[in-house]
């Protein structure tokens, strides 16, 4: 467990002298204002850098971006405002640095960890990436795409794909999330186990920096040892050290040729013994690796009955997996098919499907994409987004689940999640009418249950999703005072007035 160090505490100090430097006037309720004078100077000169439609003001207007997706956290703002290039955010940045107001970066919105919406009394304004969405350049020689950082997921794959390249992050939110959120969150998906997270599919960055300077480090190399790496600082770090504004991508081969399976496996050690014989088959040519628990299947059919669950197997599990390779279709299928005939013999399936068509692989992963969205229908729970050893996902299952159920008969776990490469999302949830409020008292409990065997099977509280305001305590906790210590070192010199994105990952609290 984490402890400050007296150096630590030092920093906290500085960070915290930074936040009490700004301009904060209370309120009846106990929320920061700025003179009137000062915020009517200020939004004046935000309306002169990006347009009087581009700083939206009225509570009607920057309403939809001061609540997070999941509807678990609300915050305020001076105004929400809209750039529409790296120079406006500059000059953006440089403006609240004179006016000591807090910066929050927001893309999508559709965040999980409520890194995107503003936290606590301080003065601030969002600076929404959403205009800055173009596709700057493709290379098709050296396989990049430059896109800023407003640009949309899916609008890059789709560009990648005019290319006949591919760009390989895969989410459900893709149609929403930007990259520059996917960036800053360092964001995972389907699509990890092959080609590894936002992190590995980034060569270089522009960002506009905490003192409002433009970092240009758009360099499309796959090696470059000349210093520290300015791009792993920023990519992961949620808004907290500057803003993200265009980035350059690494496209690879299209897939010519993709067999999709599913497998009901009776548990989790069927599941990962099946996947390492997959690995040990197919190669690199193994994809993706999804795991459904039948709480999270029975979530599916009862909330979205219009999605078909191709196998009928109640009890079991789920296991999701796609070979992809540039040709060879009828080999793949050949090796699926050879595959999934030996889990049958060997105990570890009890039913398979492989897909006869494109449709059909469709219907596969709607039954995986529409898990998030049957949960989100059945109403509140403790939710986790962990990443464990593949060697450990069983016993932590296992334990957690155990402990949970002693403790509170009505409770119950829903897991789903990434199994190639150990990401679990582990939802406890109730089956009496308990009340939000119950479960929410009893969060707490749940919550060292979960983290503590997190920590001791050596595995992370935060797999893909960040920290953002949720997870700033558990942060604290579970990193050792010299891990926290040098993270300090790096806000304090990459952000010294504590204006990026303040609450977030390293809490002053
Ligand atoms: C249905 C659903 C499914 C999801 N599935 C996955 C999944 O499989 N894998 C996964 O990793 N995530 C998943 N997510 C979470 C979310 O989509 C990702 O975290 C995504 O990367 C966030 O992108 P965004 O543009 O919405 O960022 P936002 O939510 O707007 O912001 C997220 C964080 O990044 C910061 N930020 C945003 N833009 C910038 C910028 N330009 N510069 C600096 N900081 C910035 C914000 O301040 C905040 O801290 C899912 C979310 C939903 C709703």
């Amino acid at each position: 467990m984490g402890a400050d160090s007296p150096r630590t505490l030092q920093r906290l100090d500085a960070l915290r002298i930074a936040d009490n430097r700004l301009p904060v006037e209370l309120n009846s309720r106990g929320e920061a204002i700025m003179e009137s004078e000062a915020r009517h100077d200020f939004l004046h000169q935000c309306r002169a850098i990006v347009g009087a439609s581009h700083a939206l003001t009225n509570a009607y207007d920057t309403a939809p971006y001061l609540k997070d997706w999941s509807g678990r956290y609300q915050g305020q703002a001076l105004a929400v405002i809209r750039p529409g290039s790296t120079e406006q955010v500059a000059e953006l940045v440089r403006l609240c640095r004179a006016h000591r107001v807090a910066i929050v970066p927001q893309g999508g919105n559709t965040g999980l960890a409520g890194g995107a919406t503003p936290h606590g009394a301080a003065p601030c304004v969002v600076i929404q990436l959403g205009r800055m969405n173009k596709l700057r350049k493709v290379d098709a020689v050296n396989n990049t795409i430059t896109v800023e950082a407003g640009a949309l997921l899916a609008d890059v794959q789709a560009a990648a794909h005019a290319a006949g390249r591919l760009f390989p992050l895969s989410l459900a939110a893709e149609g929403t999330c930007t990259v520059g959120g996917n960036l800053a969150t360092n964001a995972g998906g389907t699509a990890v186990l092959r080609y590894g997270n936002m992190r590995n599919l980034c060569l270089g960055l522009e960002v506009v920096t905490a003192d409002g300077r433009i970092w240009d480090g758009l360099r499309g190399l796959r090696k470059d040892n000349t210093g520290y790496s300015l791009r792993d600082v920023y990519v992961g770090s949620e808004g907290t050290l500057g803003i993200i504004t265009a980035a350059v991508l690494a496209l690879f081969p299209e897939h010519g040729c993709k067999v999709t399976c599913l497998a009901a496996v009776p548990g989790i050690t069927e599941a990962t013994t099946l996947l390492q014989a997959a690995q040990q088959r197919l190669g690199s040519n193994l994809t993706a690796a999804e795991l459904m628990s039948s709480a999270a299947l029975a979530a599916v059919a009862q909330e979205m009955p219009q999605v078909r669950l191709p196998l009928a197997q109640p009890r079991a599990w789920m296991l999701l997996m796609e070979l992809s390779a540039s040709s060879f279709q009828d080999e793949g299928r050949q090796q699926i098919e050879a595959l999934m005939a030996q889990a049958i013999e060997r105990g570890l399936a009890t039913d398979v499907a492989v897909a006869a068509s494109l449709q059909q692989a469709q219907d596969f992963w709607a039954v995986r994409e529409a898990v998030p969205e049957a949960q989100a229908r059945q109403g509140f729970a403790i939710r986790y987004d962990i990443s464990l050893p593949i060697s450990e996902l069983r016993r932590f299952v296992d334990e957690s689940d155990a402990q949970v159920a002693s403790l509170w008969p009505d409770m119950y776990t829903v897991t789903f999640g990434h199994i190639g490469d150990g990401n679990l999302h582990y939802n406890v949830r109730s089956t009496s009418s308990s009340s939000q409020n119950e479960l929410v008292q009893r969060r707490e409990k749940v919550d060292r249950i979960v983290y503590d065997l997190v920590q001791s099977v050596g595995g992370s509280i935060s797999a893909e999703h960040g920290i953002g305001q949720a997870k700033c305590h558990e942060l604290r906790a579970h990193k050792s005072a010299v891990e926290m210590d040098l993270m300090r070192s790096i806000k304090m010199a990459l952000d010294p007035d504590g204006l990026m994105n303040p609450g977030k990952v390293l809490s002053l609290g």
